[in-house]
C-alpha cells in the first residue's frame, strides 16, 4: 500500500503567475467550504496542524499548496459560502478558470462532497467545469460515520449517477475515523503511476 510521506506547506497563490509548475504529479482538492477538505487532507497527511494553514484569513482564498513528496497537494479555495459577496464570487471563478485552464497546473482533482446531502448546485458546477477541462477527478464523500453502511452504499450509488461517474470513482471517507483512507491512497498508487508512465514516455520520445 501506498505511503504518504511527511507533508509540508509549501505557498499559497492567489492568481496563475504564482501557479506551481512542477515535474511531480498536482492534485487538488476541491469542495464547499465545511465539507471536511482540511480534515481530509490531515487525514491524509497523518498531520493534524497541517492544513490549518488554509484556514488562516487571507490564506482562504487561496489555491494552498502542499509538497507531499512523491506529489504535490493543491488546496483549491472552498465554495458555496452563502455570505460572500458577488466581487468574491467572481474572484473565485476566475482563480479557478485560470486554474483549470493550464493542464500543467493539475494531473488529478478530489472533488469532495458531503455524503449525507445531495450534491449541491455549486458542486455540480464543479463537476460539470472538470468534465469541460478534461480533468481526471474522484469524487470523495466524506462523513460516512454520519450514516450506516447500507446508507453509505446507497448514496455513494446516487452521487455517481448526479455526476454521471462510476460508483468506482466515488469514495466514502470518514476524516475522523479514518475509513476509506485506503481506497484513497490505491487511488493516489494509480495517479503517480499513470504520471510517471507518461512523463518517462515523453523523455523516450523526445
Ligand atoms: P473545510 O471547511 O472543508 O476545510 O472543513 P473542515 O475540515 O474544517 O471540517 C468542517 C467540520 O466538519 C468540522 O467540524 C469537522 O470536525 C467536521 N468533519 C470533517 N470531516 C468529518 C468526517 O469525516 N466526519 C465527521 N463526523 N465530521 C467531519
Amino acid at each position: 500500500m501506498y505511503k504518504v510521506k511527511n507533508a509540508t506547506y509549501i505557498k499559497g497563490a492567489a492568481e496563475k503567475s504564482g501557479f506551481i509548475k512542477s515535474q511531480k504529479p498536482i492534485i487538488a482538492v476541491s469542495g464547499k467550504s465545511n465539507v471536511g477538505k482540511s480534515s481530509f487532507i490531515n487525514m491524509l497527511a497523518n498531520n493534524n496542524k497541517l492544513a490549518r494553514v488554509s484556514k488562516e484569513p487571507g490564506r482562504t482564498k487561496l489555491v494552498n499548496y502542499f509538497d507531499f513528496g512523491d506529489f504535490i497537494l493543491a488546496d483549491l479555495p472552498g465554495y458555496g459560502f452563502a455570505r460572500v459577496s458577488r466581487g468574491e464570487k467572481e474572484r473565485w471563478a476566475k482563480t479557478m478558470s485560470d486554474f483549470f485552464a493550464d493542464k500543467s497546473n493539475v494531473t488529478h482533482v478530489f472533488a469532495l462532497c458531503d455524503i449525507r446531502h445531495e450534491p449541491t448546485a455549486d458542486d455540480g458546477d464543479m463537476i460539470r467545469f472538470l468534465y469541460y477541462n478534461l480533468i481526471p477527478f474522484t469524487v470523495i464523500a466524506t462523513k460516512a460515520d454520519k450514516l450506516s453502511r447500507m446508507q453509505v452504499g446507497l448514496k455513494k450509488r446516487s452521487i455517481a449517477a448526479s455526476f454521471t461517474c462510476g460508483e468506482d470513482d466515488v469514495i466514502a471517507v470518514s476524516n475522523e475515523k479514518r475509513t476509506g483512507i485506503d481506497e484513497v491512497l490505491l487511488t493516489i498508487e494509480k495517479i503517480l503511476s499513470v504520471a510517471n508512465n507518461l512523463n518517462d514516455g515523453e523523455q523516450n520520445n523526445a
